[in-house]
């Protein structure tokens, strides 16, 4: 090789060397100019998918903005506990959405009218039965405003109670509960002068408007057998001192009489029975818990049965008969006050001055229920019902064989009778 020769192969090598690295080095260049590109690119990627959550949050805020706002508006107590639990029924909850705060009472009656308005001539809107839990807004007064459907409504106030468990609270004056029977315990005074005793009286209580008394109810007579067994006429075994179904002098009497006929026929037994039951739902009506010694055609209990029951259960002891005078006319109604010979004798010496003001009130009763008075109203009688009463104790005769004794009839009786209980426990 000649100097020429490698100096010309030499200047191109150096050129050759130069061309590779403007290569390489555009190569980098691009590289890194991609390289960017796809940085940019993934960035801008990036950002958009950002761009793109953030809108969905946007969206998921908005709806959720609608939402909270419903939830916000009933956030009460109540309605929270019904969106966890789910229990509280859309209708109870209800009424909250009116912001009207209730308390929870029971109905205690069977059936209740529910009014538009605190008024017994206002419009019934609807009916409660006995137990129904209804929201009162109001106590107190006669009436007591509760939301019903959705509106503000009346129900008088003695048909409500708070007390939940009312019905096992509930006892007569002597502790008994309603529909419970009442037999003769044998450690009660007198009640070994008893000679038929197997049966029970049943006692039962008012649901509304109660007045804690009880009114010993005694449809007379309506015991088989009763009239072939005697009992003393007195518990001091004194002889009687007047005459009647068993004359004066007498020391036993008949356990029950068979009762009197009316003249159309109609046993004696049977209508006490119909008139003590229309005054037993009277009574339970007005307030007064009742003592019905018989509410069956027989009820095996002698009236000294009959009569120590009521001393134990009842508040007073009204018997209920029509008088057997063989008069051909209706006589009007009486009640058996006490003759003078027994009024020092115990117990009726501690009782006859309120076994007759009882039986004046049920007088005056009858009177203003438009019922025909026999004389003064009283008659003097030696009863043993009377002799072993602890407590007010009558027995009124609403007429006689005579008698008008249809339902209207015996409903103006029962209405009169009422009044006279009402009269008396009133004083
Ligand atoms: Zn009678």
């Amino acid at each position: 090789m000649t100097e020429r020769n490698y100096q010309k192969r030499s200047r191109k090598k150096r050129q050759n060397s130069s061309v590779a690295r403007t290569a390489i080095a555009a190569v980098l260049l691009l590289a890194v100019a991609v390289f960017i590109f796809l940085f940019v690119k993934r960035e801008e990627k990036d950002f958009i998918q950002a761009e793109s959550i953030t809108a969905e949050s946007v969206q998921i805020a908005e709806s959720s903005a609608i939402e909270i706002p419903e939830i916000e508006e009933t956030t009460a107590d109540e309605l929270s506990k019904e969106t966890i639990t789910g229990e509280i029924t859309v209708e109870e909850t209800a009424p909250l959405d009116l912001g009207i705060e209730t308390e929870k009472m029971y109905v205690v009656a069977d059936k209740v009218n529910v009014r538009s308005e605190p008024s017994k001539e206002a419009t019934k809107v609807g009916e409660l039965a006995c137990n129904s839990e209804v929201g009162a807004i109001e106590k107190g007064g006669e009436w007591t405003s509760i939301l019903y459907n959705n509106q503000i409504c009346y129900v008088k106030s003695e048909y409500l109670t708070g007390d939940k468990d009312w019905k096992e609270h509930l006892a007569s004056s002597s502790g008994y509960k309603d529909g419970e029977s009442v037999t003769l315990e044998p450690t009660w005074k007198y009640a070994d002068y008893s000679a038929i005793y197997s049966g029970s009286a049943t006692m039962h209580l008012a649901k509304g408007n109660r007045k804690n008394i009880t009114i010993g109810v005694n449809a007379g007579h309506g015991t088989e057998g009763g009239s072939s067994v005697k009992t003393w006429c007195h518990p001091d075994k004194t002889p009687k001192v007047t005459g009647g179904t068993t004359a004066a002098g007498a020391e036993k009497a008949m356990a029950v009489s068979g009762g009197m006929t009316f003249s159309d026929g109609t046993l004696e037994r049977t209508v006490t029975l119909k008139e003590a039951m229309i005054l037993k739902e009277l009574l339970l009506e007005n307030g007064f818990d009742v003592l019905m010694i018989r509410e069956d055609k027989d009820v095996q209990l002698d009236n000294v049965a009959r009569t120590v029951i009521c001393n134990n259960a009842a508040d007073c002891h009204i018997a209920i008969h029509w008088d057997g005078d063989s008069l051909d006319y209706d006589k009007g109604c009486f009640y058996m006050s006490v003759p003078d010979a027994m009024k020092g004798m115990e117990p009726v010496a501690s009782t006859w001055q309120e076994s007759e003001a009882l039986g004046d009130s049920l007088i005056a009763g009858l009177k203003e229920a438009g019922c025909k008075i026999f004389s003064n109203g009283a008659m003097d009688m030696d009863l043993t019902q009377t002799s072993y009463s602890t407590i007010p104790s009558v027995d009124i005769e609403l007429g006689n064989q005579s008698s008008d004794h249809s339902e209207e009839k015996l409903y103006q009786l029962a209405q009169g009778l009422a009044e006279g209980i009402e009269q008396y426990f009133g004083k």
